[in-house]
């Protein structure tokens, strides 16, 4: 009967919501490996500073944003505060000796790739089970203004925001779908699709948009703009908590649930793109076709995400039509398998993530 369905699917989100917490509990970094990859930061800190002493390296991606898995690679961004500096490739070459006397990483300087970096590894060690990966990039500031943007949209609703984003970082790794270089699409990439979700698609939102709240006081452009891109947005979480409380109440396991079926379902990826600043917008209205044109820009632009500062730029531009056919397919698989709900809800987590 139709009572009996509904207290099966209550059943299942409930015991759902519970197996994703447990689950992404036990994923996150220790409070050991967090010191470890604090100390390695210092360590090069110290060391640029040998180069130029006005440097401060900063993290950024995941181990500043809030969605960080256990062993997940460190992302640092070099800033320095002089006038005269030396140019990034200059810098990635002699930052690349530096650390390979100075240093047991294993070294890799990409001093003419379009964004020079320097490329870090360590050898797995008893301490350290899965070494450490890192690359080091040199004023990157919107990457920092992107990476406060995903904390504090963390910050706003961690157990819901949190484990849904780390879920579908699991989910997407396990499921060979988080590789830009093949085609699919980044974790950054994922994360937007999440936020999105929370703030445009479902009614009511589960998060405000920090991007179009309105200021607390009156804001110059100089504060507001870098390199020419608007990056304001309401950061005061504290004060947001205090006035602003979503009224939707899904767990989420429903949310989950939602957004498999959003975008294996109901997302236009022929016109849609993605804007966690601006909600759906149309690939037409930002000259982002992706119509049959084979080979060459177009391809580009199968799937549009726009990113919330720089709005030019399609952050799954490298996301081919082979990936996202797989991306779709395995959305689609995911859905499938939970609307079937199966008995028990840790067969379904562990299906999803075979
Ligand atoms: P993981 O834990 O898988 O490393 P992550 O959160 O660090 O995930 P990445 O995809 O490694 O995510 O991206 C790290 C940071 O690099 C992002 O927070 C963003 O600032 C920047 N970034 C990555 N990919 C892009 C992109 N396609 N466009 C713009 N910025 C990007
Ligand atoms: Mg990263």
């Amino acid at each position: 009967t139709p009572i009996q369905r509904q207290t099966s699917k209550q059943r299942f989100v409930s015991e759902f919501s519970r197996c994703l917490f447990d689950f992404v509990i036990q994923l996150l970094p220790t409070t050991e490996e967090l010191t470890i990859k604090e100390d390695v930061r210092k360590l090069l800190e110290r060391l640029i500073r040998t180069i130029e002493p006005e440097s401060r390296l900063l993290s950024f991606g995941s181990t500043a944003n809030g969605f960080s898995l256990r062993n997940s690679d460190m992302d640092l961004c070099c800033l320095i505060d002089s006038e005269e500096r030396l140019s990034a490739s200059d810098l990635v070459t002699m930052l690349g000796d530096l650390l390979e006397r100075e240093t047991k990483f294993h070294v890799k300087p990409l001093p003419h790739a379009r964004i020079p970096i320097v490329k870090l590894s360590l050898e797995p060690s008893p301490g350290l089970p899965y070494g450490i990966a890192c690359d080091i990039g040199f004023e990157n500031r919107l990457a920092l203004e992107n990476t406060r943007l995903l904390m504090c949209y963390a910050m706003i609703d961690p157990p819901r925001v949190r484990t849904m984003v780390l879920f579908l970082k699991v989910w997407c790794k396990r499921r060979k779908i988080n590789s830009p270089y093949k085609g699919t699409l980044s974790s950054y990439g994922y994360v937007l699709l999440v936020i999105f979700f929370l703030v445009h698609v479902k009614n009511p939102p589960v998060l405000p948009n920090l991007q179009q709240m309105p200021a607390l006081r009156p804001i110059s452009p100089e504060e507001t703009h870098l390199n020419g891109h608007n990056i304001w947005f309401f950061d005061d979480i504290r004060l947001l908590r205090q006035r602003w409380q979503s009224s939707n109440t899904e767990s989420v396991a429903e949310l989950l649930v939602d957004f498999f079926r959003y975008y294996s379902r109901d997302f236009n990826y022929n016109n849609g793109v993605v804007s966690i600043r601006a909600g759906l917008l149309k690939k037409d209205g930002k000259g982002w076709q992706s119509d049959s044109d084979r080979g060459t820009a177009r391809e580009r632009n199968r799937l549009c995400i726009e990113d919330p500062f720089e709005v030019d730029f399609n952050v799954s531009r490298c996301v081919t039509r082979d990936g996202l056919y797989t991306v779709r397919g395995e959305l689609m698989r995911a859905s499938r398998i939970l609307a079937s709900r199966p008995e028990r809800a840790i067969v379904a987590l562990a299906q999803l993530c075979e």
